[in-house]
């Protein structure tokens, strides 16, 4: 299988070093790029073009549900996976039909994520 390249977005760095231990236990997952706001993300989208990135909702200066359309529009191939709190799903409904693929809901568990990469990976 070749090498599956990710961007995690998230403000908490708590969150995204969660996330990165995660997802670079399994071989061939490989976290490229970090970002702790939407602006970052489309940065980030922009640059590394990544397979897959986790998209928090709840962030300082652009949130992840504006920062959908433009990281979709500078990098279509991209599989988002959003991030998101309970009490959020009229967001992620959002998110959804603007482009993101799957949904993860905090606090998450290991398999929970796993699951949702399978998932936008078989799309
Ligand atoms: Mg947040």
């Amino acid at each position: 299988m070749d090498e599956l390249r990710f961007v995690i977005v998230d403000d908490a760095v708590f969150m995204r070093t969660l996330l990165k231990k995660m997802i670079e236990e399994v071989d061939n997952y490989k976290v490229v790029g970090e970002g702790s706001n939407g602006f970052e993300a489309i940065e980030q989208a922009k640059i590394l073009k990544p397979d897959i990135m986790t998209l928090d909702i709840t962030m300082p200066e652009m949130d992840g549900i504006k920062a959908v359309k433009d990281i979709v529009k500078c990098s279509p191939n991209t599989r988002i996976i959003m991030v998101s709190a309970m009490g959020q799903q009229s967001m992620v409904i959002e998110a959804i039909k603007m482009g993101a693929k799957d949904f993860v809901v905090k606090p998450f568990e290991k398999s929970r994520v796993l699951q949702a990469i399978k998932n936008v990976t078989n799309i």
